[in-house]
């Protein structure tokens, strides 16, 4: 750490210095040039980098003759909305320590519809996983990786077990982390809990092979994994990994077995009825375990506006795969299903 960004410096450290920072379209494109391009503007058709700037806010390649704008290829791409609205938007999302509902967002905005509120929020989800994110876990470190249902409520009973969808967890044990899991006064059995990092992903089917496409997938080879006894799993040594199961049949508390993906589960499940109430579509649902994930991970940042930072940086980063995905033409309406 130490030479990170710096609140009030970097980005806005209160909701007071945003508003005075970006009172318009303007101030919000060159901060949006300034994350994207952090050494200067390269042109992405022929890397050059002198430029000159129209009034629309195009960068215009002197070399090729090409325009390039700020926000082409995010999801900022042809909004009406001012610029500013997002911003606010965005702060609003992630100066909240659970997020906010599609409910809350359009009542703090003075959105007119729900739906137009529900779909920023889903824009806003698929910028918040780094495509080039790092494995988990290392060598000496050691990762808990398990399955959670997730749904299967619907009209306040439990429905059946074709209605759960398994979320598969894989989170770091890390006794040297510098901002530990967030304890609360009574519960002992969970103080003792430090975790890193998190990644989660939604699986076809509970116990299969997913698990260690997973595990291949976002830990590192060489890393210790603590699983249950399922079966599946002791094929983990063949990928490289230092295998610990154990029995959870057995134990006579569950959460005792593996603390680290059981906390992680039910901090999960409770911010779905918390904060978003149950309104989380099945379909969706991956993007959701990302915004999950995004603030699970940066839960010990000393300021909330790094996390504004952070997103706003993940949103006009140049990897062409996930702004593909952020342009899909129109967001799916928003079905509240209960589902979950
Ligand atoms: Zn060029």
């Amino acid at each position: 750490m130490g030479t990170g960004p710096v609140a009030g410096v970097d980005y806005p450290a209160t909701y007071q210095q945003l508003l005075k920072w970006f009172p318009d379209d303007d101030s919000c494109v060159e901060y949006l040039a300034r994350l994207r391009w952090p050494d200067g503007f390269v042109c992405p058709a022929c890397d050059g980098g002198q430029f000159w700037r129209t009034g629309r806010g195009l960068w215009m390649c002197r070399s090729c003759s090409r325009g390039t704008s700020v926000t082409a290829g995010t999801i900022f791409h042809r909004t009406r909305t001012p610029l500013s609205t997002w911003f606010a938007a965005i702060w609003f999302v992630t100066s909240q320590k659970n997020g906010v509902s599609a409910l809350g967002l359009q009542r703090v905005l003075g959105f007119g519809s729900y739906q137009t509120a529900w779909a920023w929020l889903h824009k806003l989800r698929r910028a918040m996983v780094r495509p080039d994110r790092d494995r988990i876990g290392g060598p000496g470190t050691v990762v808990e990786l398990d399955e959670t249902l997730i749904g299967g409520v619907s009209g306040g009973t439990m429905g059946g077990y074709a209605d759960k969808v398994p979320v598969m967890i894989a989170v770091e044990l890390d006794p040297s982390a510098t901002s530990g899991s967030r304890t609360r006064a009574g519960r002992p059995s969970r103080r003792q809990v430090r975790l890193g990092r998190v990644r989660m992903q939604v699986a076809q089917r509970p116990n299969t092979v997913d698990l260690l496409v997973f595990a291949q997938a976002v830990i590192e080879p060489g890393t210790t994994i603590r699983t249950d006894g399922a079966t599946i799993l002791k094929r983990l040594p063949d990928h490289g990994f230092k295998h610990e199961p154990t029995n959870g049949y057995a134990a006579t508390d569950p959460a005792t077995v593996l603390p680290g993906v059981h906390l992680v589960a039910s901090l999960l499940k409770r911010w779905f009825i918390g904060t978003l109430h149950y309104r989380v579509e099945v379909q969706q649902l991956p993007y959701y375990l990302d915004e999950y994930t995004f603030r699970f991970n940066r839960r010990g940042a000393k300021s909330r506006g790094l996390l504004f930072y952070r997103l706003l940086q993940q949103a006009v980063g140049t990897d062409p795969n996930p702004l593909h995905q952020l342009l899909k033409p129109h967001e799916q309406q928003a079905e509240s299903s209960n589902w979950c």
